[in-house]
C-alpha cells in the first residue's frame, strides 16, 4: 500500500495530512489521486459513503490549481447544504498550508449577497449546491467560464434529488476542455447517462462492489377512492406511530391543504412549498430536522433540498406527473444505510402508472391494504405499552404517590393496567370502531372515474339549477360548491354537469346544511336552487356492479374529516360568486387566510422548538404523540 508521499502529493498537502492524522491513503484515494495528479482526464469513481472521497478529489484539485491566481478554477457540486459545508471545511483543512487559497461555499438558505461578496474576493475553488449555484450564475454573481476542474460529488444523490436540469445548466457555463470528476456511491442509469453526456472517455475506478445499492427502499401501494385519500393518509400515519415522513403532493395548493388538515386533526405536520418565504421554509425544515414535525407535506420542487437522513416513510399522496420524479421522491428515504418505505396512495384510474414506475425503478410494488380501524387501535395500544415500558420513572411523582395509592387501594394490577390503557385505547376505539374499509378492489369499477353518478344509501344526491350555460364544468362546479359551502376537497363528489342544471353528491350528514345554505343564495343575481334528487334509478345497475367488488361502503360520520362547526357559512352567503374570473381573487383572499394560519402555526412550532432544554422538548414531543390523532376532534 502506498503512502501519501508515494502518491505524489506536495509538501503543503503532506504537512496538512500529518496535522489531520491521516496515516495512509484510503482505497479510493490510493486509486484516484495518482491518476488525477498525473493525467488531464475525466474520472468516474464509485465508492461507498465514508471511504474518503473528498480527499480523493480534494488533494489533486488543491495541488493542481494556481493559488496565485484569483480566478475560479475548481467547482465542486454536492447535493446538500450540509455536504457543501462539510466539503468546504475539509478542503480548507487540506489546503491550510496553501498560501492564498480561498475556498467558498455556495448554498441555499443563507445570504446570497454575502456569498457573492466572498466569491468576488477571489475564490479559486467553489463548493456549491446546484440550486444556489444556478441562481448565482443567472444573476452573474459567479464566473465559472474558466473552470479547469469540476467535481460532481455524490452524483447519484444529486440526481435522486432532482438536480439533473440544474447540473446540466451549470455545466453549460463551463469550458468544454475542463476535466470532470464524478464521485458516486452507486451507478444507476441516470448517473451513467450524465457520465456519457458530460465526460470524455472517463477513467473508471471502483472501490468495493459496483452497483451495490445503498438504497434500501421498499415500495407499496394502496388502492382507494380519490375522495378517501386523506382518510387513507391518516390511517397510514396512525398505523405507524413513529412515522417520520415526507408526504408528496402535486400542487402547492394541495400541499398546503393537506398540511393544514393534518394540523387541524392534531398531527404534527408542516407544509413546504414555493409560496412560503425562505424564512418560513427554514423554520419548517428546522422543525422537521428536530423531529418536531413528523409529517412534512411538500411539493417536488420544494423537497429537492431535503437532506434529512432518517426519514422512515415517503408517502405519495398523489403520484407525480412524470414517473421519473417518483425516484426522486422515494430516494428521500432509505438513506445512509437505513431502510425506508415508499407508499403510494392511488385511485383506480392511476393504478396503471404503478406499472410504468416499476419499469423505471426496476422494482416491484407490493399492493397493501389500508389498515382497518381495529388494527390501528392495536398498533397504537402496543406502541403506548412499549413507550410506558421504556419510560424512566420521574421521581417528582413520589410525593403524590401516597394519595394515588390510596385511590387505587382496592384496584388490582390487572385492573389498573386495563383502566390505564383504556384511557388511550377508548379514544382510538371510539374513533375507529365504525369506520369503513377504505380499500378498493382492483377488479371493481372506480367510483371516482367520473362516470358513476349514483347515490348509495349513505350519500345524498342533489339537483342544482346551474349548468354549462353558467360557465361550469364538473371541476368548476365542484370547486364552486366546495368554496361557497366551505367544504373539504372530497366532500362533494359525483358531479355531473348538464346544460342548464347539474347533479352532485355529498354525505347524507351534510344534506341539512346544504339545503339550508341554498335556501337563500344568489349566484350572478339569480337564486340558486338545490333540491335532493330522486334520481336513483340510473344508479341502481351501477350500484349492483359496484357492490360486486365486495367492498363495504359503510361510511360513518366519524371517518369524515371534522370541520362542521368551522364552516360557519352564514357570513359568506351574500357574496355573489363567479366561477370564473372572480375565483382567482377569491382564492387569493383564501390564501391570505391560509398564510395567517400558516404563520401562526409556525410561531407555535417555533415556540416549542426554541428556548427549551432537550428534556423539555422530549416531553413535548411525547405529549404530541399521545394526542397524535386526536380522534375526538373529528368526532365533534
Ligand atoms: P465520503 O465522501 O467517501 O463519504 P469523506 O471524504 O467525507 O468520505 O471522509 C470520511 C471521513 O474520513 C472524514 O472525516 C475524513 O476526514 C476522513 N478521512 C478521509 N481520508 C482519510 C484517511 N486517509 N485516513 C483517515 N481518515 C480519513
Ligand atoms: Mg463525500
Amino acid at each position: 500500500m502506498n503512502t501519501f508521499q508515494d502518491l505524489g502529493l506536495n509538501e503543503d498537502l503532506l504537512h496538512a495530512i500529518t496535522d489531520l492524522g491521516f496515516e495512509k491513503p484510503s482505497d479510493v484515494q490510493d486509486k484516484a489521486i495518482p491518476i488525477l495528479l498525473d493525467q488531464d482526464t475525466d474520472l468516474v469513481a464509485l465508492a461507498q459513503t465514508g471511504t474518503g472521497k473528498t480527499a480523493a478529489f480534494g488533494f489533486p484539485m488543491l495541488q493542481k490549481i494556481n493559488v496565485d491566481s484569483r480566478t475560479t478554477q475548481g467547482l465542486i457540486l454536492s447535493p446538500t447544504r450540509e455536504l457543501c459545508l462539510q466539503i468546504t471545511n475539509e478542503m480548507k483543512q487540506y489546503g491550510k498550508y496553501c498560501k492564498g487559497l480561498n475556498v467558498v461555499a455556495i448554498y441555499g438558505g443563507a445570504s446570497i449577497s454575502d456569498q457573492a461578496r466572498e466569491v468576488k474576493r477571489g475564490a479559486q475553488i467553489i463548493v456549491a449546491t446546484p440550486g444556489r449555484m444556478k441562481d448565482m450564475i443567472s444573476r452573474r454573481m459567479v464566473d465559472i467560464s474558466k473552470i479547469e476542474y469540476s467535481v460532481l460529488d455524490e452524483a447519484d444523490e444529486m440526481l435522486n434529488m432532482g438536480f439533473k436540469e440544474d447540473i446540466t445548466d451549470i455545466l453549460s457555463h463551463t469550458p468544454d476542455d475542463k476535466n470532470t470528476w464524478l464521485f458516486s456511491a452507486t451507478m444507476p442509469k441516470e448517473v451513467s447517462n450524465i457520465a456519457k453526456r458530460f465526460m470524455d472517455n472517463p477513467i473508471e475506478i471502483t472501490v468495493g462492489n459496483k452497483n451495490e445499492s445503498t438504497n434500501q427502499v421498499s415500495h407499496e401501494y394502496y388502492l382507494v377512492n380519490s375522495r378517501d385519500r386523506y382518510q387513507a393518509l391518516k390511517r397510514l400515519s396512525d398505523a405507524n406511530p413513529d412515522i417520520f415522513s415526507v408526504i408528496f403532493c402535486r400542487t402547492k395548493r394541495d400541499t398546503q391543504k393537506v398540511a393544514e388538515n393534518l394540523i387541524e386533526d392534531g398531527y404534527s405536520a408542516g407544509a413546504l412549498h414555493g409560496d412560503l418565504s425562505q424564512n418560513q421554509r427554514d423554520i419548517v425544515m428546522k422543525s422537521f430536522r428536530n423531529k418536531q414535525i413528523q409529517m412534512l407535506v411538500a411539493t417536488d420542487v420544494a423537497a429537492r433540498g431535503i437532506d434529512v437522513d432518517d426519514i422512515t416513510h415517503v408517502i405519495n399522496y398523489q403520484l407525480p406527473d412524470e414517473p421519473e420524479i417518483y425516484t426522486h421522491r422515494s430516494g428521500r428515504t432509505g438513506r445512509a444505510g437505513k431502510t425506508g418505505i415508499s407508499m403510494v396512495i392511488v385511485s383506480k384510474s392511476e393504478v396503471r402508472k404503478i406499472k410504468s414506475i416499476e419499469r423505471i425503478i426496476k422494482k416491484q410494488f407490493e399492493k397493501k391494504e389500508i389498515p382497518d380501524g381495529m388494527e390501528i387501535c392495536q398498533v397504537q395500544l402496543m406502541s403506548l405499552a412499549n413507550k410506558i415500558h421504556n419510560t424512566e420513572v420521574n421521581h417528582e411523582i413520589d410525593k403524590y404517590l401516597t394519595t394515588i395509592n390510596e385511590l387505587f387501594e382496592d384496584t388490582s394490577k390487572d385492573e389498573l393496567i386495563k383502566k390505564f390503557f383504556s384511557v388511550e385505547f377508548t379514544r382510538f376505539f371510539n374513533y375507529y370502531q365504525r369506520t369503513k374499509n377504505l380499500n378498493v378492489s382492483e377488479s371493481g369499477s372506480d367510483r371516482d372515474g367520473g362516470r358513476d353518478y349514483s347515490a348509495n344509501s349513505n350519500d345524498s344526491r342533489y339537483f342544482i339549477n346551474v349548468g354549462r350555460k353558467d360557465g361550469f364544468d364538473w371541476m368548476k362546479l365542484k370547486d364552486f360548491l366546495k368554496e361557497v359551502l366551505e367544504l373539504g376537497r372530497d366532500d362533494v363528489f359525483k358531479v355531473d354537469v348538464k346544460e342548464s342544471f347539474s347533479f352532485f353528491n355529498t354525505e347524507k350528514e351534510l344534506q341539512e346544511k346544504i339545503l339550508a345554505f341554498f335556501n337563500d343564495f344568489k349566484h350572478n343575481g339569480r337564486f340558486v336552487n338545490v333540491e335532493v334528487s330522486e334520481d336513483r334509478g340510473r344508479g341502481t345497475s351501477r350500484n349492483k356492479r359496484r357492490d360486486g367488488g365486495g367492498r363495504s361502503d359503510r361510511r360513518s360520520g366519524d371517518d369524515r374529516r371534522s370541520g362542521g362547526d368551522r364552516r360557519s357559512g352564514g357570513e359568506r352567503r351574500s357574496g355573489d360568486f363567479k366561477p370564473r374570473g372572480d375565483r382567482r381573487s377569491e382564492s387569493r383572499s383564501d390564501s391570505g387566510n391560509r398564510s395567517d394560519r400558516r404563520s401562526s402555526g409556525n410561531r407555535s412550532e417555533r415556540r416549542s422548538s426554541e428556548g427549551q432544554s432537550d428534556s423539555r422538548r422530549g416531553r413535548d414531543k411525547s405529549e404530541f404523540k399521545t394526542t397524535h390523532s386526536r380522534p375526538k376532534r373529528s368526532r365533534r
